[in-house]
């Protein structure tokens, strides 16, 4: 077989670098191996419209199954890579890898796109049938089916995903109990006004939400789980549970490599890790705050995994990288429906604007007088403002941004760096 490049993940990532390459002209072999059996397909829907059966998995596809054919990219789909070597010498980047039943595949260029897995909880009764996880389409499509038959719902993490899913539950007419280990809901991406929004919002529809609350175990009868254990011994029953308590950055490849791992695969701006002949993009990687450049995030977005894959197939070809765009984030929890611009890592004020019990409202995040980014509820218009003002270099100043009489847009203005060296 020939060598080309090869990309090891066939997801949101993997895909855009596959096709990303193929824009930029390359004309060498491409092979994208997948673990799933499934063409790669869109996550996004797997907690919101596809749980809720208002999509069928065939829908979730990001492309057609001829496109893969007619540009060449060859997509190997149910192989999961356990081996890749570099040659010491030869071609540079010049390697193998070998998928679990055996299979090799040489390659020239290699890049990762492996994405994370969701972390397990390893507490007593943890394998009892009726604990799940939500990463891929298949996990969905078991969830899906067992949400038809549950009556009683325990979601351990209230993140994202975890809130997504009891929304969707809860429409469904189900009780529904979110367990989460911190004294606020999503608090590792926004300021405690909007954890508490969400808090008082989901308890408005019937979502019966348990902060600072951690799991001892779960019990079961006959294998199944009956209960969640909490620590301070109280007991909820539950028919299913959903344990959404975040994911870990699959890092086995390069750990394998040698490559500068935390907490992820540490890469640079250019999507280059820390062997040159090596590149990596999406969820798995740790990267510079690609808006200040100051220390390393990890980015778990499907605007993230778009934008880096982009900048690596451009820097896997020598191209000058494309302009990274600002960050960017959704999460529908029923009709709430929250927008991210920016990000808000390392905010030291934030002003709120509108009243969030009113569910259509905005908090703006600043570091030093500076905007960084936007949580917007129900309320597109001022996300699309800040996303401007963030695009554009601008800013909307912190002593203005809470007048809900002016709309957003009309506040952008430049910022005082910008003004002061005009
Ligand atoms: C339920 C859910 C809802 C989400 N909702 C949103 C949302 O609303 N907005 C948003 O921006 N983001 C959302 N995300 C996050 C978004 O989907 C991810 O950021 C995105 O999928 C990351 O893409 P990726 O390609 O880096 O990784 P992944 O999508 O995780 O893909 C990695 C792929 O690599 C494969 N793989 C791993 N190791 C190997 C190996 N050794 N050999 C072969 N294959 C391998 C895996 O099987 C997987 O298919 C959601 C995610 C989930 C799970």
């Amino acid at each position: 077989m020939a060598g080309g490049t090869l990309i090891v993940g066939a997801s949101q990532a993997g895909l855009q670098l596959a096709v990303s390459l193929r824009q930029w002209g390359d004309t060498e072999p491409i092979t994208l191996v997948g673990e799933e059996v499934h063409p790669p397909y869109q996550r996004p829907p797997l907690s919101k419209a596809f749980l809720a059966g208002d999509t069928d998995a065939e829908s979730l596809a990001f492309r057609t199954p001829s496109y893969y054919a007619d540009t060449g990219i060859q997509l190997v789909n149910g192989e999961r890579i356990t081996e890749v070597t570099l040659s010491p010498s030869g071609r540079p980047g010049s390697g193998a890898a070998t998928t679990a039943t055996g299979r090799a595949l040489p390659f020239d260029r290699l890049a990762l796109t492996v994405g994370a897995a969701p972390r397990r909880l390893a507490v007593p009764g943890s394998d009892l049938d009726g604990i799940c996880y939500l990463r891929d389409r298949d996990d969905a499509a078991v969830l899906r089916a067992r949400l038809a038959a549950a009556s009683r719902i325990v979601v351990v993490g209230g993140g994202f995903i975890g809130l997504e899913a009891a929304a969707v539950a809860r429409a469904a007419g189900k009780d529904v109990t979110v367990v989460e280990a911190a004294d606020r809901l999503i608090s590792r991406v926004v300021a405690p006004v909007v954890s508490e929004f969400y808090r008082r919002a989901h308890a408005r529809r019937g979502v019966r939400v348990l902060l600072s609350a951690a799991v001892a175990g779960f019990d079961g009868t006959s294998g199944r789980v009956r209960a969640v254990r909490l620590t301070d011994a109280s007991v909820l029953p539950a028919d299913l549970v959903l344990v959404a308590v975040g994911v870990l950055p699959r890092t086995e490849l390069a750990e394998q490599l040698g490559l500068e791992c935390e907490q992820g695969i540490v890469v640079d701006g250019y999507a280059r890790t820390s062997n040159p002949r090596v590149w990596a993009a999406g969820d798995c990687t740790v990267q510079p705050h690609p808006v200040t450049g100051e220390g390393r995030v990890r980015l778990e977005s499907v605007q993230n995994a778009v934008a880096q894959a982009s900048v690596a197939a451009a820097a896997l070809l020598g191209r000058p990288a494309p302009t990274r765009t600002v960050p960017w984030f959704w999460s529908y929890q029923g009709d709430l429906k929250l927008q991210i611009a920016g990000l808000s890592t390392g905010y030291d004020e934030y002003v709120v604007r509108g009243e969030p019990d009113s569910e259509r409202f905005s908090v703006l995040y600043y570091r030093q007088g500076e905007l960084l980014a936007i949580d917007a509820v129900n309320n597109p218009g001022d996300y699309m403002a800040v996303r401007k003002a963030l695009t554009q270099g601008a800013t909307v100043r912190p002593g203005l941004a809470g007048d809900l009489g002016t709309p957003l847009k009309s506040l952008l203005a430049a910022r005082q760096d910008a003004v002061g060296s005009a």
